[in-house]
């Protein structure tokens, strides 16, 4: 395991970081995040580079911007640390390899989800297809045409599930329960894992949001409560721990 390795992952992570803040924020405004210029949100002034060197320019500007002294959101050097931190736990579990891909991908929409579905509520299609792709991609080179098929058909099968789950939710509930990007991301789950554990996954994000839905609830009953984070985070914690089919099937007793 090579230090140098790790340090670059999160470095490269804090970067990445940086920029799915900036797409977090503005896809679902519409905004265009390629060709306009990172700008601060108060006073508008163009930020040079050394202003978006991430956690360190926040470090260093003592959280304010450098012109107009507003205060920026804790969340930019928080989300730039905390996804160099997991790009460094991608390559720590699984060095060089087509799972190392998957995995940085896995944190990718983890982060860019947290911001979008807890800003905005939503989880934008652009962000859902462009995984749909990445990982469609690494998996034919990875594993093949027919094991690509297969994940393809897993995908349909737990956006079915979902969406089920979802119809019997506004029968049961007569309201919206979840958001339709909460359905269209279990079909990115499928071509990651085996269809039992995206089951898992299902299960696992409710018993995570559970808790947390009943203290919004409870404190304000107008909130809604976004969900896709948490089936992400059941995702990830899926993914990251290794566990197969079979080992679920042990665990059951099977
Ligand atoms: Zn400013």
């Amino acid at each position: 395991m090579n230090t140098l390795y790790i340090i670059f992952f999160f470095i490269l992570g804090s970067v990445c970081g940086s920029f799915f803040a900036v797409i977090g924020e503005r896809l679902p405004k519409k905004e265009n995040f390629t060709t306009s210029h990172s700008h601060c949100n108060s006073c508008k002034k163009r930020l040079k580079f050394y202003d978006m060197i991430p956690i360190l320019s926040y470090l260093l500007n003592l959280g304010r911007c450098r012109y107009c002294q507003e205060k920026i959101p804790i969340m930019l050097p928080l989300l730039e640390l905390i996804t160099g931190l997991l790009f460094s736990v991608c390559y720590y579990s699984f060095g060089f390899s087509y799972n190392l891909l998957i995995a940085l991908g896995v944190v990718s929409i983890l982060m860019i989800v947290l911001v979008t579905d807890l800003t905005y509520y939503i989880i934008p299609d652009e962000v859902i297809v462009f995984f749909i792709f990445y990982f469609m991609i690494i998996q034919f080179l990875n594993k093949g045409f027919n094991a690509t098929c297969t994940h393809i058909v897993t995908g349909l099968f737990l956006f079915s599930l979902m969406y089920f789950i979802m119809w019997l939710g506004e029968k049961m509930f007569k309201k919206e329960s979840l958001g339709g990007g909460d359905v269209k991301i279990l079909f990115v789950f499928g071509l990651v894992l085996e269809p039992l554990l995206g089951v898992l996954t299902i299960f696992i994000g409710s018993l995570i949001a559970l808790p947390i839905a009943i203290i919004i609830l409870l404190t304000n009953k107008e909130h809604m409560i976004p969900f896709g984070p948490f089936l992400i985070i059941a995702f990830a914690i899926l993914f990251f721990s290794k566990i197969t089919t079979l080992d679920f099937l042990h665990f059951l007793g099977l």
